[in-house]
């Protein structure tokens, strides 16, 4: 079973739409022409319009980093995959685990937004992973299991091609600590189980899922080398072209 690598930069409440489009330009100029794996960069809402059209002749594809639910109406503030999709976004980061802890996202509300998303053939890359006390009380499977399940409900399987799941301890977000190679692959084998149990053996092996927490150019062969890793959703070391290009590089040689 092949996955293509999906190596996702996450820009999180960084970049004005100026500083993002010499970004881009730069990750462009590296990694816009290849096709051996793919990549997507998700700059905050105001600057979609400016890297949709950098990218828009390029191999880069367009992520977002939230949408609501609905698809339409009174929510102040808020963003549509209708939206996203006339901005030619082609995947829509949900259920983040920045969201979950400061905007009380729960794997129901974030259900109801994966199926929003698909509804509109965005593909979701959903987000689970452990904080470090679950981890430490040896409850890190039966939180991720929770995640899938609860994340997934009602997903058809004839969408299934549309999922990318991101496993993100929440411990290694941002901190600089990032999970052992081994503690990355016994994650993504067991939260491939878990999808095996509800979409069957076939399905679950062709979903791609990524690797998220503090991935750099120094972890990133290691981590892209286990047989379950399909990728990375990239925080800090998105925001320079240096060190994103180096991880897309170090994903092409694996290969
Ligand atoms: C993220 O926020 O998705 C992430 C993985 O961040 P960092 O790479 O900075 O840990």
């Amino acid at each position: 079973m092949s996955r293509k690598f999906l190596i996702a930069g996450n820009w999180k409440m960084n970049l004005t739409p100026d500083e993002s489009t010499s970004l881009v330009e730069e990750i462009n100029a590296v990694a816009g022409n290849q096709t051996s794996v793919q990549v997507c960069v998700c700059p905050p809402f105001t600057s979609l319009p400016v890297v949709s059209e950098k990218v828009e002749q390029t191999e880069v594809l367009l992520g977002a980093q939230n949408m609501h639910a609905q698809p339409s109406g009174a929510y102040t503030g808020e963003i549509s995959a209708e939206m996203l999709r006339s901005l030619y976004v082609s995947h829509v980061i949900l259920g983040h685990s920045e969201r979950r802890q400061y905007c009380g996202e729960t794997n129901g509300s974030i259900n109801q937004k994966i199926l929003a998303a698909i509804h509109a053939n965005l593909k979701p890359i959903y987000c689970i992973g452990e904080t470090l006390d679950e981890r430490d009380s040896g409850k890190t499977m039966d939180v991720l299991s929770s995640q899938v399940r609860e994340g997934l409900e009602n997903f058809p399987s004839s969408a299934l091609d549309l999922l990318v799941i991101a496993y993100e301890p929440v411990w290694a977000i941002g901190t600089g600590k990032t999970a052992t190679d081994e503690m990355a692959q016994e994650a993504h084998l067991g939260i491939r189980k878990v999808l095996s149990e509800m979409f069957g053996d076939s399905a679950s092996s062709s979903i791609r899922i990524l690797y998220g927490g503090s991935m750099k150019p120094e972890n990133a062969a290691g981590l892209l080398a286990q047989p379950d890793v399909d990728g990375g959703l990239i925080g800090g070391a998105s925001l320079s072209a240096k060190p994103f290009c180096d991880i897309v590089e170090a994903a092409i040689s694996s290969l």
